[in-house]
């Protein structure tokens, strides 16, 4: 990552967090600004050699028990290829704007931070049930098994963006493969990304309106 682009980022995503963070508070007080982000994460396949700092960082950060994960990556190429034709995926929550997990969920545990919209848990509804894990079409919730409650990605809601920094696998991926932000805002950096950059979404067909974006290898090196 650039000087320059790390400057541009801090004040945009960063910005667009700390902001929400404030109108969290002003909802609090009674105060509702009434904006609503929309936060959003760009995978760059063209980006990412597979390090796995990503994953090491969310473990860490957000205390997951060793053996489970709340974002792994796929590989989806053989081994043998040159390093430039390694191709993986990045396997985590799909932050659905339309989200089974919560529809399913009895007990409110599962459910959208109304500041942030994020999808999120309040471990202390939760009733173990596993509702969730069944409704979600992306395989991507499981039990913890040290708070047995269910968990997904919520981007390090009450981790990271709590204290204005980006989610952990971004802050640890040394290959800008990876992208937060504000889809509402359309001067933040994600928004220009994703206007400019051809991306897809998994499965966004079911309706879920994923906000996992994913840029696609356009080209084998030889
Ligand atoms: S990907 Fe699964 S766990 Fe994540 S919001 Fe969508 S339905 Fe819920
Ligand atoms: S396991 Fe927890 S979060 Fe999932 S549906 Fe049951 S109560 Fe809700
Ligand atoms: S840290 Fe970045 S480059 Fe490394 S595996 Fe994760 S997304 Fe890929």
């Amino acid at each position: 990552m650039t000087i320059d682009r790390r400057k541009f980022l801090a004040g945009t995503a960063l910005g667009a967090v700390t902001a929400v963070l404030l109108n969290k508070q002003e909802a609090k007080a009674g105060n509702v600004s009434g904006y609503k982000p929309r936060f959003a994460m760009i995978f760059d396949q063209n980006k990412c050699v597979g390090c796995g700092a990503c994953k090491e960082a969310c473990s860490e950060t957000n205390h997951v028990p060793a053996g489970q994960l709340r974002m792994t990556l796929e590989r989806q190429s053989p081994l043998d290829g040159t390093p430039g034709n390694r191709k993986y995926v990045r396997v985590s929550c799909q932050q659905c704007s339309e989200p089974p997990c919560v529809r399913v969920c009895p007990t409110g545990a599962a459910h959208i931070d109304p500041a942030t919209n994020i999808v999120t848990m309040d471990n202390s509804r939760c009733v173990g049930c596993k509702y969730c894990i069944a409704g979600c079409p992306y395989n991507v919730r499981f039990i913890n098994e040290e708070t047995k409650a269910a968990e997904n990605c919520d981007f390090c809601l009450h981790t990271k963006l709590a204290i204005g920094e980006q989610p952990a696998c971004v802050q640890a991926c040394r290959y800008d493969a990876l992208v937060f932000g504000d889809t509402n805002d359309p001067n933040s950096y994600i928004s220009k990304m994703l206007a400019v950059k051809n991306s897809v979404r998994v499965r966004a067909v079911l309706g879920t309106h994923p906000n996992l974006h994913y840029i696609p290898k356009l080209k084998e090196e030889v």
